[in-house]
């Protein structure tokens, strides 16, 4: 029997008579900020946010794929809401997001009784089921993010037109479209407008966008010039420009900070992956970057354990960790998903081996990032308050070079203290006492 009171039924008003909505997000940026337009989407419909299953009318779960046992987190949270639903706490369950679109998702709706089912593509159908007007022409990357935040995340192209082994993007969020220059533009300045003081474009290969005659190094150069912060995220090695890195360099608004997913240091690897490019090449990028950004810093992915990776191919991914030196990585352990070419691939590595090479690869990232940020002791930063102090914590920060930073300030989020850093971990600086007052 649960512990919480039971609903009353559905024919009373609760909350004079307001709807509730819980949004519940998975996986990724580009999911955080989908969520974002679903969330307009249920206020303008007229509901309440709530974040707890138990309080909703309606609960939507945007939803991941790509990391490792994503369906079966999904299906923990999709059996408790039909328990719920059972007991006459949750009314409507919408999944929404990658899992939406693949072939799981049919089982899923049966399984669990969900009563609506969308893809990323088609994610605007949730306006008329929650009572909207048909939101189709306007469902689209035109379609403006969060307004009046101190941060916002402005997606400039969806989908992916490469298909490396492992990753099911390609196939749930189709070929790569770009939306118009002028469109982003003017989306930016709307949002610097409203109090926005830190943009981040977004898009699965964000550095392929391009527009008659114009690239992505055009498009973040003007973005530099109306907002007050930017950054980017994701990169792809072959699509990555040097006038781009060399831009991060001079604009001082564009944060000094590179990710630039590598994946493997073995050429063999690179090819299996179909990554498109060799290790030398992601080599001489990053070189550029270091000369044209001496105080940046530099984070990528790295996939262990992918099918035929050997232990030479291994020692490789070690040698670039230590050539590159970066601050930090993402490193994921292969994972077969459905529907990908890597799931069919032979060669599996097992699981203890696998294991033990993550470690080793976090254990060379994690040594490089401490030495390097020991080394910013001393220094004194300019701080981006990202999130404010809780209790008697510190706030949390970045440095313009892209550094998180624990301080000891009441600033609110988007604004900036200075302040000298007194201590460094592997993965994050610690401030002393900000000089002078928040900006
Ligand atoms: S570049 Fe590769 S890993 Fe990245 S989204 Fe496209 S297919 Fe997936």
């Amino acid at each position: 029997m649960s512990s919480i009171t039971r609903k009353p039924s559905r024919s009373i008003a609760r909350n004079g008579g307001t709807k509730t909505a819980c949004i519940r997000t998975f996986g990724c940026q580009m999911n955080v900020h989908d969520s974002d337009r679903i969330r307009r989407m249920v206020r303008d419909a007229g509901y309440t946010e709530v974040h707890r299953y138990e309080e909703a009318d309606i609960v939507v779960l945007n939803t991941c794929y790509v990391r490792e046992n994503a369906v079966d987190r999904v299906r923990g949270h999709l059996g408790e809401l039909s328990r719920l639903k059972g007991e006459g706490y949750v009314e409507k369950v919408v999944l929404i997001g990658c899992i939406g679109a693949t072939s799981e998702a049919q089982e899923l709706e049966h399984t669990y009784g969900v009563d609506l089912v969308l893809g990323t593509h088609n994610t605007y159908e949730l306006a008329q089921f929650v009572g909207l007007p048909g939101m189709e022409e306007t469902y689209t990357p035109e379609l403006p993010g969060s307004e009046g935040e101190h941060s916002a995340f402005v997606t400039i192209m969806t989908g992916c037109n490469y298909k490396c082994s492992y990753c099911v993007v390609p196939a749930v969020r189709g070929r790569m479209v770009c939306r118009p220059l002028e469109n982003v533009l003017d989306e930016v300045k709307r949002l610097v407008d409203t109090g926005t003081r830190y943009v981040t474009l977004l898009g699965q290969t964000v550095d392929a966008w391009r527009e008659s005659g114009s690239r992505f190094c055009d498009l973040l150069e003007r973005v530099s010039e109306v907002a007050p912060r930017v950054w980017f995220t994701t990169s792809h090695p072959s699509n990555m420009e040097d006038r781009t890195l060399k831009l991060i360099g001079e604009k001082d608004t564009i944060v000094k900070r590179l990710h630039l997913p590598v994946q493997s240091g073995s050429d063999k690897m690179l090819k299996v992956m179909h990554r498109g490019y060799k290790s030398e090449r992601y080599r001489r990028k990053i070189e550029v970057f270091r000369e044209a950004v001496s105080d940046g810093t530099l984070s990528t992915d790295i996939i262990v354990g992918h099918p035929g990776e050997t232990e030479g191919d291994h020692e490789q991914t070690l040698q670039l960790i230590e050539d590159c030196s970066f601050d930090s990585a993402y490193i994921f352990k292969f994972s077969p998903r459905c529907g990908t070419e890597a799931a069919e691939l032979p060669g599996a590595v097992p699981d203890g081996v696998t294991q033990r090479r993550f470690l080793e690869i976090l254990r060379a990232v994690e040594r490089n990032a401490f030495s390097c940020n020991q080394s910013k002791i001393g220094a004194t930063e300019d701080i981006y308050i990202r999130h404010a102090r809780t209790g008697d914590g510190k706030a949390v920060g970045e440095t313009w070079s892209g550094h998180p930073v624990h301080v000891p300030t009441d600033a609110e989020p988007g604004r900036y203290v200075t302040a000298p850093i007194s201590g460094a971990g592997p993965h994050v600086l610690y401030a002393g006492e900000p000089l002078g007052k928040s900006h």
